[in-house]
């Protein structure tokens, strides 16, 4: 569903934050790219997404080269750590303004609206400001606004990294509970091994811009490949 096919990415034109990266992420995969800050994970997103390109190697989606498919119509959804919500619009003008993007009508945004704040249990606020939400109200919105144009694929960089412990962890599990409902394809970023190791079908560990293992949880945890992996894997657990 997903193909990156010998990546490669420079900013500078010397250094390479990503070398080589071959990876197949599967239609409704939960994968995840854990590693060090650094380690090139945000860039490999940012390509995806259509923020950066390659300087090496192609990215496919679907079969076809990213590149040839304007952003609105690669029907990807992101959440990103700072939320980026729009302070000077209202909870129901931040979801209206991806599906105005895409043409869609007003009542059709209307119920799509309704549908993706009920997802996350947030129907009641759509009147007010991002201001007046707390943290973990923000992120759900960013979630509900990553939704709300039905997204095949949906990208998230430390969505939760601002939350404390316990609301992070509910939140886990109720990203898990959509990916699952919805059937979802999500690329997942994070530093955060517990985190990967829950919630991931696959976890792509990196280290230097190299993927240094991919696997299962259980796989990385049992069996890890490397002294890198051992050890960023068994720390915090
Ligand atoms: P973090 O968890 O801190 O976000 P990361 O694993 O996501 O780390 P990247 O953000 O992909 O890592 O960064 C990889 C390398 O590329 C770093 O050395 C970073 O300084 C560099 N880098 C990232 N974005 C840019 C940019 N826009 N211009 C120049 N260098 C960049």
């Amino acid at each position: 569903f997903v193909v990156f096919d010998h990546v490669q990415k420079s900013y500078d034109g010397e250094t390479l934050v990503v070398k080589d990266l071959n990876l197949s992420i599967g239609k409704g995969e939960f994968l995840t790219m854990l590693g060090p800050s650094g380690s090139g994970k945000t860039t490999c997103l940012m390509m995806l997404a259509g923020f950066e390109t390659a300087t090496h190697g192609e990215i496919k989606l679907n079969g076809r080269p990213i590149n040839q498919v304007p952003p609105h119509k690669r029907g990807i959804g992101m959440v990103f750590q700072n939320y980026a919500l729009f302070p000077h619009m209202s909870v129901g003008e931040n979801l209206s303004f991806p599906l105005e993007v895409r043409g869609t009508g007003k009542s059709e945004r209307e119920a799509k609206i309704k549908r993706a704040l009920d997802m996350v249990q947030m129907g009641a606020f759509a009147n007010r400001r991002p201001a007046q939400l707390s943290g973990g109200q923000q992120q759900r919105i960013a979630l509900a606004r990553a939704l709300v144009f039905d997204p095949e694929l949906v990208l998230m960089d430390e969505p939760l990294g601002a939350l404390d412990k316990q609301l992070r962890e509910h939140m886990q599990f109720e990203i898990k509970h959509l990916h699952e409902s919805l059937g979802l394809t999500v690329v997942y970023v994070t530093h955060d091994q517990g985190e990967a190791l829950t919630m991931s079908d696959r976890v792509a560990v990196f280290n230097d811009g190299r993927i240094q293992q991919l696997d299962a949880p259980d796989e990385l945890y049992e069996r890890p490949k490397n002294s890198f992996v051992a050890q960023f894997i068994g720390e915090n657990n």
